[in-house]
């Protein structure tokens, strides 16, 4: 029991169910994109020797070519750059007005510059992105990227150990 508020299990619980309800109600899909992998090409045996394509079909490949041809998937090259994403949800903040973790006072925030909250599990994803595209599904109206601005850090005090607070910049 605390000397002047007692934290029970209680409210710790309600809070951390009303922070998932915002999360998961009223965030914004958001694509994590990792950098490309090489990996070998699923269509041509790849010439170890050579470091590049046999030129032989790999039998059920999706795109057949002739006996010593060109591979029209990997273009000769024998292995092709696979990107790779995952999709989380994510509280936006837009400004630094709204921000969870607010500014340090005379800190100049640059424009386009938001903070993004979600479930503490997500973070080795996060860390590990390359870039962050929000509402990856209007990227035919506009796209919205951004690269992580700083470390992210677990701002919570009521409730800990269960949401990651990152900042984001615009990339484009
Ligand atoms: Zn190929």
């Amino acid at each position: 029991v605390g000397r002047v508020f007692t934290l029970s299990p209680g409210i710790i619980a309600l809070a951390k169910n009303a922070i998932s309800d915002l999360i998961d109600q009223l965030g914004k899909p958001c694509r994590l994109v990792y950098p490309p992998k090489m990996e070998p090409c699923v269509n041509c045996v790849f010439d170890s020797v050579g470091q590049k394509s046999s030129g032989r079909w790999v039998t059920g490949g999706p795109m057949p070519f002739p006996e010593g041809g060109k591979c029209p998937l990997c273009d000769e090259q024998g292995m092709l750059a696979t990107e790779y994403t995952a999709d989380i949800k994510m509280l936006i903040a837009w400004t630094p007005r709204e921000f969870f973790l607010p500014p340090a006072p005379g800190v100049q925030i640059p424009a386009g510059t938001i903070q993004a909250k979600t479930y503490i599990e997500h973070l080795p994803k996060i860390q590990q992105a390359r870039e962050m595209v929000v509402q990856p599904h209007l990227e035919k109206l506009a796209r919205w990227r951004f690269v992580l601005d700083c470390e992210p850090a677990d701002v919570g005090n009521i409730v800990q150990d269960s949401f990651v607070v990152s900042q984001w910049k615009r990339a484009g």
